[in-house]
């Protein structure tokens, strides 16, 4: 398959993660996994967040950066969204969402 060459625009949702942020750096944490059982290699979530997955020899994903701040946390939330197969698992039990 192809890799994902545009992606979509970004969505309300991803407005509301950049707004989550604006908040304070307490709330903005999370813990970024993929599951490569399920990655399909689609790579839309390298395209969304580059700093935070690349792609290993298997054409799975893997993680580069664990726990993205920032706006590389609001690039992985939108991977997660357009991740096909929700290969992408992002645990925000600490950032109070
Ligand atoms: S994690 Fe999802 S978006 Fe990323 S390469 Fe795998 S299938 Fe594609």
């Amino acid at each position: 398959m192809a890799p994902a060459a545009n992606l979509p625009e970004p969505s309300p949702e991803d407005e509301l993660d950049a707004l989550d942020l604006a908040e304070g750096p307490e709330k903005a944490s999370a813990t970024v996994t993929v599951v490569r059982e399920k990655c399909q290699g689609y790579t839309n979530c390298v395209v969304a967040a580059p700093n935070v997955f690349d792609m290993d020899d298997d054409n799975i994903a893997t993680v580069l950066d664990p726990r993205p701040t920032g706006d590389d946390l609001v690039a992985t939330r939108r991977a997660v969204r357009l991740c096909p197969v929700d290969a992408i698992l992002l645990d925000d039990s600490g950032s109070g969402r």
